[in-house]
């Protein structure tokens, strides 16, 4: 862990990291205890003060290097990913780039403005909206892209000029803690901080009333307690949570194209990607021909060692994880769902499972409403575009969708129409870091990458300057201006 600048052993209950390839233990994290973790707050608060003060170019600077650093040891950082976290290699030294990438993007849009003049009510006067910091900023990480999605928060936060406390899932710390060491030499001591643990962890963090902004990347069900939390100390919380993407297929695709472009959609990181296509809408003229495209490409893709560059999918997180895929698979076959292929366990040792396609579903089941967040593709078939943006509109989650079409009409009708953070089109999944990413409805409050990113880690102060020493007509005795604004009409001059 990181603690004001030191690197510290964890003094509480160790935690288990286990590699979901082979079940087995790598090694045990201590976890914080709460003192270390009042320890770790008082350190981002007592660093906030000159942090805060610290020239935008410096702090761009370290911002710069930090991401330098994180290209020159992005193959040990995947390895590490992919040990304690299971998603192959190859995915995990891109999200060393877009990690990267997103520290070189905040450390430059940090240093171009901090707020605006606004035109003032009169001559001699200055109105100024100034972008302040928070203070100490608590970055609560989940395990499925535990560096990116900690970059989207301690980018931005840090280039805001807030000091940062991390906490990464019990699964995935030792890329975190991996990278302590660069960060203790980096940054001034106490501007970022590392503590590792589980919900407890977590939840000291939500409670401290030291700790003004929560960032959190998790399921709905942790968001919600974070926001109960939270109310108690009136902190603001950036919620990023969970979704249940439709992926909508329009009947003027190229089949093998949309079929290829759904199956990356569905089965990227073994679907455990927070924007995973969950739903699949296919209108009605090509839903066999497009459900025959989807199986086959399916049946192609490899299922193995996530370390072997040939693998296309890897594990599952956790045993847990793969036992909730399979029960709602199992529960939406009683209720009359048809797999297709996959959906079955593919070794022996690991958490493997087959990619699955799955027909004959809808709304009612838990498979086709709730995250499901593994390696199933549920297709239903639908009549039309209306349909299918009515049935994606019908679910509590509001992440992404995707649409499958050229039809410009139907583009405009999805993009105006879908209730969702981000709506791609043509090109699942594909996120840009200067445009903002979230959800809407129960997948969350906040917005991560682009301005808007920068935006939720600053609150704006309106400063009001009047360079005149002057009495005002208003002032007391309030009766003479309410008998000017009686007899004139105006307020006395
Ligand atoms: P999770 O909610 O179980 O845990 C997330 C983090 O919160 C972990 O670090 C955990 O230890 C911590 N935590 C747990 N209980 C807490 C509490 N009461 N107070 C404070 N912290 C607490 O989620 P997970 O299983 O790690 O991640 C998977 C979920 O994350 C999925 O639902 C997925 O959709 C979502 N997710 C969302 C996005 C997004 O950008 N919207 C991105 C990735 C993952």
């Amino acid at each position: 862990m990181l603690i004001d600048g030191q690197i510290v052993e964890g003094q509480g209950a160790p935690v288990a990291v286990v590699n979901p390839a082979t079940e087995e233990t790598i090694t045990e994290v201590n976890s914080a205890t709460a003192d270390q973790v009042e320890a770790a707050i008082l350190s981002a608060k007592n660093a906030f003060r000159d942090w805060k003060r610290t020239p935008a170019p410096e702090r761009a600077e370290m911002l710069h290097s930090f991401a330098e650093w994180i290209t020159a040891n992005a193959d040990s950082l995947a390895v590490t990913l992919t040990r304690e976290g299971g998603k192959p290699l190859v995915e995990n030294r891109d999200e060393m780039g877009w990690s990267a990438s997103c520290l070189g993007f905040y450390a430059e849009l940090g240093r171009m403005e901090r707020g605006r003049v606004i035109p003032s009510g009169e001559a001699g006067q200055l109105n100024l909206v100034v972008k302040e910091p928070f203070g100490p900023v608590a970055a609560i990480v989940p395990w499925n892209y535990p560096i990116l999605l900690l970059m989207w928060k301690l980018a931005p936060a840090l280039a805001a000029g807030n000091t940062v406390i991390v906490k990464p899932s019990p699964y995935t710390p030792l890329s975190t803690l991996e990278m302590c060491e660069a960060m203790a030499k980096l940054f001034p001591s106490g501007v970022l901080n590392v503590v590792t643990g589980e919900a407890e962890v977590g939840r000291t963090l939500v409670a401290s009333p030291d700790v003004p902004l929560i960032a959190f990347t998790g399921s709905v069900e942790t968001g919600r307690n974070v926001m109960r939390s939270a109310a108690d100390t009136l902190k603001k919380v950036h919620l990023e949570l969970g979704g249940k993407d439709a992926f909508i297929v329009c009947e003027d695709v190229q089949l093998e194209v949309a079929a290829k472009g759904a199956v990356w959609a569905a089965y990227l990181n073994t679907g455990q990607v927070c924007t995973s296509a969950e739903r699949f809408y296919v209108l009605g003229d090509i839903y066999d021909d497009f459900v025959e495209a989807f199986m086959s490409e399916t049946q192609k893709l490899v299922v193995g060692d996530p370390m072997d560059d040939a693998t296309d999918v890897g594990p599952l997180v956790r045993g847990v994880q793969r036992d909730r895929v399979e029960a709602q698979l199992a529960a939406a076959r009683g209720a009359g769902a048809r797999v297709l292929v996959g959906g079955d366990r593919s070794s022996d040792r690991g958490y493997f499972l087959n990619p699955a396609v799955v027909v004959d579903v809808d709304e009612s089941m838990d498979l086709f409403r709730e995250e499901t967040f593994g390696p199933v593709a549920p297709i239903a078939r639908v009549s039309s575009l209306d349909e299918a943006i009515e049935r994606t509109n019908s679910s509590d989650y509001g992440l992404g969708a995707n649409v499958y079409t050229l039809r410009l009409d139907y583009m405009l009708k999805a993009m105006e129409e879908i209730e969702a953070g981000t709506v791609w089109f043509n090109d699942p999944l594909t996120d840009n870091e200067a445009a903002p990413f979230g959800g809407m409805k129960a997948s969350g409050n906040g917005r991560e990458l682009g301005p808007e990113g920068l935006e939720d880690f600053r609150q704006a102060k309106h400063v009001h300057i009047d360079t005149k020493m002057d009495m005002k007509s208003w002032w007391y005795p309030y009766k003479e201006y309410v008998r000017h604004q009686a007899e004139h009409g105006t307020a006395p001059g």
